[in-house]
């Protein structure tokens, strides 16, 4: 009987809508779907290419790699909706793809979002999701959201830090009694670490690179901290000067030296958090730690670099690419709950 209500109710889906990739989760099965949140559209016209279906892994291969006439777009680039009409196609695209079955009543969707979303985003963000399908739109902080799939106790009255490095932003949180009580989101993140191989190749190397390929570089060899055995590996560009193709071979001490810039920030953007919070709070991290979480946090060593340099117990949360979506699947699993720490669009029924 439940079974049935919970059916013609609809299932309630939770998407964690990052700059990097989307993952949408439905109440009592898990996470669904996992895809880059890319879009390819034609030049001119705006048009999703492959009737509408050139969006996340099919768009994700045209990136750096399509004709002038197509334009490989992120939406979110920076964490916030570069692109309005594109991030509703994709979004529209996502929960199609998730629910297929048309005769099912409209979602409940609760979005997660980075913190530096500004109330003008988060408001499109649920025009995006409505438009798009959802009955009532949720939208929930992504360091919230990504503390709660780590398993911290934030609704207990001890603090509990994340930090959640994702493609484009980086979201760092202290929590305490279900409340974020310090915070700092940054436009720092994996993005920011592939701009900064690029430009070391082009310093050092004369070599010209793309995104993607500093990107493969950076998770192939990058680090934080130095590391037992170092690595090296090729990567291929254009020479800056003659223009033809060619190869380098790059070490884990240079790529650790590109990523100084960029880690330097996020440890200012923890310290900061840190600075904003009351002493006996701050305090309760001594014992309780950090958590790292988003992609980002796969980065090698960076647990180790975080830890010497802020003095605290960090660890990187269980399959950091998906915390922030489990923290969401928990949140709408348990709406009743957590409802009170959400925003919400204001037709609900
Ligand atoms: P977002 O929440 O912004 O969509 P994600 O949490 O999905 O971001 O993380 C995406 C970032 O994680 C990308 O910058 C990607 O390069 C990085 N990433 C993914 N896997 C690894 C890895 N194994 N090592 C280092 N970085 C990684
Ligand atoms: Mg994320």
């Amino acid at each position: 009987m439940l079974w049935q209500w919970f059916h013609w109710l609809g299932r309630d889906l939770a998407i964690d809508l990052g700059t990097a990739n989307t993952l949408v989760s439905v109440a009592g099965e898990g996470i669904v779907l996992n895809e880059p949140s890319v879009v390819a559209v034609e030049e001119g016209s705006g048009r999703i290419l492959s009737g509408g279906c050139a969006v996340g892994h099919l768009a994700r291969q045209m990136l750096g790699r399509a004709p002038q006439s197509i334009l490989v777009v992120k939406p979110l680039a920076e964490g916030v909706i570069a692109d309005f009409a594109l991030c509703e196609e994709m979004l529209r695209y996502f929960l199609r793809k998730a629910q297929p079955r048309s005769w099912r009543p409209r979602p409940r969707v609760l979005v997660a979002v980075p913190g530096c979303a500004t109330p003008v985003e988060k408001r499109a963000v649920f025009n995006s999701a409505a438009r798009a399908g959802a009955r009532v739109v949720f939208v929930i902080s992504e360091a919230k959201a990504s503390a709660i799939g780590a398993g911290l106790p934030i609704a207990e009255p001890v603090a509990s830090m994340i930090c959640d490095i994702g493609g484009g932003t980086t979201d760092v949180a202290i929590l305490s009694l279900g409340e974020i009580v310090a915070s700092q989101s940054i436009r720092v993140a994996g993005d920011a670490m592939d701009r900064a191989v690029v430009e070391y190749l082009k310093r050092n190397y004369s070599l010209r690179v793309g995104l993607a390929a500093a990107e493969a570089l950076r998770i192939e060899i990058g680090s934080a901290y130095p590391l037992e055995e170092e690595l090296v590996e090729e990567v291929r560009g254009v020479d800056a000067v003659t223009g033809l193709p060619r190869k380098a071979i790059l070490t884990s001490e240079e790529i650790r030296e590109a990523l100084a810039a960029p880690l330097e920030a996020i440890l200012d953007a923890i310290r900061q958090t840190l600075d904003q919070c009351r002493p006996d709070l701050a305090a309760d991290l001594v014992d309780n730690g950090l958590v790292l979480a988003g992609g980002g946090a796969l980065l090698r060593g960076l647990e180790r670099f975080v830890e010497e340099r802020t003095g605290i117990p960090t660890r990187v949360a269980a399959d950091p690419l998906t915390t922030c979506a489990r923290g969401t699947l928990i949140c709408l699993e348990h709406l009743d709950r957590w409802r009170s720490a959400l925003e919400s669009s204001d037709e609900d029924v």
